[in-house]
């Protein structure tokens, strides 16, 4: 296959393990789907177990790709896919939401977006998840639906579906999200965090609706961000410019809104006291679903204690609602298992796999989790913390600065950014096999040198048949 990009031919194709196991991931979103089709990439085989059905588990909201995500898909060969639907940014821009001013505008610069090899898009989270299922499905991975898993036995790595109908593979995966059993089994108690009093009311604006804005912003590259007090706006066009994403970070009216929730909120009546050119797009949005910030401490560990049970995406690491990093967090995780999985050639090698993936992450994941809350109440801060915030934006804008940059000695949020922008997780895993796997090995070897290669595949029989073939490219 001709390779046009640079970016998506460095590891395509990757490398083939020559152990190929099952994997059983329970939760079909976007991490269970990104796992799934990285693990059939390098030749193992998964099987998505998903609770609802395909159109209940994708939303019409907006997802935003940062650089760090959309280079991971670029590797996979997914960028001419990805381009035909999103919408590029390069540009933020910052308004007061009573007043209507400008605040000042942030634009990427264009050697740093070079640099991390990736792009920064926008897209419907259904728009996503097509793009995810249709390349996981396409190298043979299989993804059930109304599939609910009802019991979990980490030891025996084994699951029980609502059903009664028992499934088992070698490796089980938790990306059953926040409110899964996966994260319960493997903490050994429920834990859905506290609640912020913040809540994310997610939807759309059409963008028949706002013409205006939504052709500014379309041709500006632009992301949109409006503060008010103890209030925020992040908007973003999709699909062209014919929805805008908008999303209103507000007080919560409950504490357990969540995404798959119906839209149930009328906006208008929380985005009170607003600028006229903002009220005409609250009016015209739709319905919101309404998301609840909850803040979860950090897990000690991912995986199992009992066994081959690890988790990923938001069952690890709940993020807030809307923020720019949720989503690739959960991708990179799917990433990184399945590079070092690459390596597989002894079923001894399972646990250790599952502990460094559980290392490379937990660190990253932290760092950038901390930072997407920090930005979560930077947008909604009130009173002296809002007037400050304000005033350093209106001093960078007026000397044509970017106004998240730092200024003096101090650190910006940009600098941050492009840090956690330039992020390659799938060349994280392949250093940790050269630094720490290789040597690993050859410590273990010798002595296992000609052991045949077992198979392991034993995804139990109700599930048809395995394919066993390699999977292609
Ligand atoms: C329906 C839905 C719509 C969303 N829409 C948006 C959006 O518009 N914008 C945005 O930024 N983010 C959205 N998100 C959140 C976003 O997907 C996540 O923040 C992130 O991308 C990765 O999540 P995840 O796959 O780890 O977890 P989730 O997205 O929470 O997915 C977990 C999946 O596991 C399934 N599951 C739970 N329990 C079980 C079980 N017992 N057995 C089998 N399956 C189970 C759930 O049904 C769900 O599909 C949405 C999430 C969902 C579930």
């Amino acid at each position: 296959m001709p390779h046009h990009h640079s970016q998506s031919s460095r590891s395509n194709p990757p490398l083939q393990t020559s152990l190929p196991i099952s994997f059983l991931i329970i939760g079909g979103g976007i991490a269970g789907l990104a796992c799934a089709l990285a693990l059939q990439r390098v030749g193992h085989h998964a099987l998505v177990l998903e609770r609802t059905d395909r159109n209940a588990a994708r939303a019409e909201g907006g997802v935003r790709l940062p650089p760090n995500l959309s280079k991971i898909l670029f590797h996979w060969g997914l960028r001419d896919v990805l381009l035909s639907k999103a919408s590029v940014t390069t540009r933020l821009l910052f308004m007061r939401y009573e007043s209507g001013d400008l605040l000042g505008e942030h634009i990427w610069d264009a050697d740093m977006l070079k640099e991390t090899r990736g792009m920064f898009l926008m897209m419907s989270h259904a728009e996503l998840y097509d793009v995810l299922y249709d390349a996981a499905a396409r190298l043979g991975a299989q993804v059930r639906y109304n599939a609910e898993v009802a019991e979990i036995d980490a030891e025996e790595h084994e699951v029980k579906l609502a059903s009664g109908e028992m499934l088992s593979a070698d490796v089980l995966v938790g990306a059953d999200g926040e409110y899964g059993p996966s994260r319960t089994v493997v903490l050994g108690e429920e834990d859905t965090g506290t609640p912020t009093g913040l809540a994310v009311y997610d939807t759309l604006v059409s963008g028949k609706h706002i013409p205006e804005y939504a052709m500014k912003l379309s041709e500006k590259n632009g992301q949109f961000v409006a503060f008010g007090e103890s209030h925020a706006i992040v908007a973003y066009p999709i699909r062209g410019s014919e929805d805008i994403a908008f999303q209103l970070y507000a007080p919560d009216t409950g504490e357990d809104g969540r995404y798959g929730d119906g839209p149930s909120v009328d906006i208008t009546s929380i985005a009170t006291n607003i600028t006229q050119k903002l009220q005409t797009a609250v009016s015209g949005a739709r319905k919101a679903v309404r998301v609840s910030v909850r803040d979860h401490r950090d897990l000690e560990d991912w995986v199992s204690d009992d066994g081959r049970l690890v988790l990923i995406g938001e069952a690890a690491h709940p993020f807030p609602p809307g923020t720019i990093q949720g989503t690739a967090m959960a991708v990179e995780d799917g990433a990184v298992l399945a590079k070092l999985f690459s390596h597989l050639s002894s079923e001894r090698q399972i646990e250790s796999f599952l502990y460094a993936f559980q290392e490379l992450r937990q660190s990253r994941v932290r760092d950038v989790r901390a930072g997407e809350f920090a930005s979560a109440f930077f947008m909604t801060a009130e009173g002296p913390d809002a007037a400050e915030r304000d005033a350093a934006m209106r001093r960078k804008a007026a000397t044509g600065k970017n106004v998240l940059e730092g200024e003096g000695s101090a650190e910006g949020v940009w600098e941050e950014y492009r840090v956690v922008f330039g992020y390659d997780c799938e060349d994280e895993a392949d250093d940790w096999w050269v630094q720490w796997g290789m040597l690993r090995e050859r410590a273990n070897g010798a002595a296992e040198m000609g052991a045949s290669v077992p198979s392991l595949l034993d995804f139990s029989s109700a599930m048809g048949q395995v394919q066993v073939t390699t999977a292609a490219e």
